[in-house]
C-alpha cells in the first residue's frame, strides 16, 4: 500500500514528456530523477543540467534530437548535485564543450580529497535509504523529487568539471538567445539560475519543485541557508517570469500561477524560520517545535507545498540545528545517557523487558512501538521484527517519498538481519 496522493504526486508529476515552454526552448520531464532543459539558437543548442546517469541522459538527447540536429555548443549546470551534472558526457558527443556553472561551484564528484575523515559510509547507506536503492518497484513507487522507476545505468558516470566559472550575475548570448545568468542560493549554495527575459521563461534549478522544499535531506545535508533560499524566492518572483521549468517536476506556465507557487514557497520557508525560533525563544524542546508546524491555513492547501520531498518537521528541526546546533537550551542534554542504559531504566519502570514487549505489542502508537522496539533492541531482546513491521506501516500512510523509502529499506535490512542471524 502506499499514500494515494504520494502515487497521484509521482504519476502527474513525473510522466516522460518533452515539453515545449516556448518556441526553441523544451524541458525533458520524467526520463532521470531532475529534469533537462534545451535551448534552441541560431545554429546550436544550449544543454542545461544533465541528469543522474549516462542511460538517462542518453535517452533525453534522442529525444532532443528528434526536435534539430543543431550541434551542443555548451552545458549549463544549474547546481552541483548528483543529479544533475552525472550526463554531461553524452551531450558533449564526443567533443569538449564549454561547461558553465557557478564560481562557487562545488561538487563531491570532483577534486575531494577522500582522506577526509567523514562519515562517508553512513551517507552511502542513507542515500540509498531515502532513494530506496534495491527496493521492489511496488516498494519505490516515488523519489519524491523524480520518478520510482528510471535508468540505473551509467549512475554518476558522465560528469565533466566545469570548465567556465561565473562570479556575478552576467548576460551570455546563447547563440542569438539573450540569458541572464543569476546568483541564486538556495538548495545549494552554488545555485546559478538562467533567465531569458525576452521569452520570460525562468530555469531556477532546484530553488523550486512542486513539493515541499528539501530544506533538510535524511540522507545527510549540511545545513541549507533557508534564508538565503526565502530570499532567492523573492528575487525570482520579482523576474515577472510566465514559464517556471524547475529542476524536478513538470513546468509551470502563466504569470499569476509563476509568481504564487514562488512566493508561497517561500512563505512556506518563513513560516518555518519563524515558527522555530519562537519556540527556541520560548524554550521548547525541539520535539514540541517538530510536533506543533503546521503551514498557515492561507498556504497549507497548495498542492505544490505538500510534503512529497522536504517535510515542515524535519525543517524545523534542521533549522534549529543549523543556527545554535545540536544543544536546545535544556541542561538535561548536556549530560548523556547511552542507549542501553536508558533501555533498562525503561525496563525498570515497565516492570521488566517482558513488560516492555508488552507494551510495544499492545500500542496503537506507532511511533512509541518504534521507540519501544529500540530500547528492546538495545537490551538484546529479539524486536527486530516488530520493529520493521511497524515501518512498514508507517510507509503505507506516508505522504514524504524519501521517508518511506527510508522506512522500507530500514525495514527490508532489518529483516535480513534476522534471517542472517
Ligand atoms: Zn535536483
Amino acid at each position: 500500500m502506499a499514500n494515494p496522493a504520494l502515487l497521484h504526486h509521482n504519476k502527474t508529476q513525473f510522466a516522460k514528456s518533452i515539453v515545449e515552454l516556448c518556441p526553441g526552448v523544451y524541458t525533458a520531464v520524467g526520463y532521470a530523477a531532475s529534469t533537462q532543459h534545451m535551448i534552441e539558437g541560431a545554429s546550436s543548442i544550449t544543454i542545461i543540467d544533465t541528469s543522474e546517469s549516462t542511460a538517462a541522459a542518453e535517452n533525453v538527447l534522442a529525444e532532443f534530437r528528434k526536435i534539430t540536429r543543431k550541434p551542443v555548443a555548451r552545458i549549463i549546470y544549474t547546481h552541483s548535485h548528483r543529479d544533475h551534472i552525472s550526463g554531461a558526457t553524452v551531450f558533449c558527443e564526443g567533443g569538449e564543450l564549454p561547461i558553465i556553472a557557478s564560481a562557487a561551484f562545488s561538487s563531491d564528484l570532483i577534486g575531494k580529497d577522500d582522506s577526509t575523515i567523514a562519515p562517508g559510509q553512513a551517507l552511502n547507506r542513507r542515500t540509498q535509504a531515502q532513494f530506496g536503492i534495491g527496493l521492489s518497484p511496488q516498494q519505490r513507487v516515488s523519489l519524491g523529487c523524480g520518478p520510482s522507476d528510471r535508468p540505473m545505468k551509467g549512475m554518476g558516470a558522465g560528469h565533466i568539471p566545469p570548465n567556465q566559472l561565473i562570479e556575478n550575475d552576467c548576460e551570455m548570448d546563447l547563440d542569438g538567445v539573450r540569458a541572464q545568468l543569476i546568483m541564486a542560493p538556495g538548495e545549494t549554495a552554488d545555485h546559478m539560475v538562467v533567465w531569458l527575459p525576452d521569452q520570460k521563461v525562468l530555469i531556477p534549478g532546484d530553488n523550486w519543485y512542486h513539493a515541499f522544499p528539501n530544506l533538510y535531506a535524511i540522507r545527510g545535508t549540511p545545513y541549507r541557508d533557508f534564508a538565503a533560499w526565502a530570499d532567492s524566492l523573492l528575487l525570482l518572483a520579482e523576474l515577472g517570469a510566465e514559464v517556471l521549468a524547475p529542476g524536478h517536476t513538470l513546468p509551470v506556465f502563466g504569470a499569476d500561477r509563476v509568481n504564487e507557487v514562488l512566493t508561497t514557497t517561500r512563505a512556506a520557508i518563513v513560516h518555518v524560520m519563524q515558527h522555530t525560533a519562537d519556540g527556541m525563544n520560548a524554550g521548547l524542546s525541539m520535539d514540541d517545535i517538530a510536533a506543533g508546524i503546521e503551514l498557515p491555513a492561507a498556504i497549507a492547501d497548495k498542492p505544490w507545498l505538500g510534503e512529497f520531498y522536504g517535510k515542515a518537521s524535519w525543517s524545523a528541526r534542521g533549522f534549529a540545528t543549523g543556527t545554535l546546533g545540536w544543544y536546545d537550551g535544556n541542561p538535561t542534554h548536556l549530560g548523556t545517557l547511552s542507549s542501553g542504559a536508558r533501555a533498562s531504566h525503561m525496563a525498570r519502570l515497565a516492570g521488566g523487558t517482558d513488560a516492555l514487549q508488552k507494551a510495544a505489542d499492545n500500542t496503537d502508537d506507532l511511533q512509541w512501538r518504534l521507540e519501544l522496539c529500540d530500547h528492546l533492541i538495545a537490551l538484546g531482546e529479539s524486536a527486530e521484527l516488530l520493529k520493521a513491521a511497524t515501518l512498514e506501516a508507517l510507509a503505507d500512510d506516508e505522504i514524504n517519498a524519501t521517508a518511506r523509502n527510508t522506512y522500507l529499506w530500514e525495514a527490508e535490512r532489518l529483516k535480513q538481519q534476522v534471517a542472517d542471524a
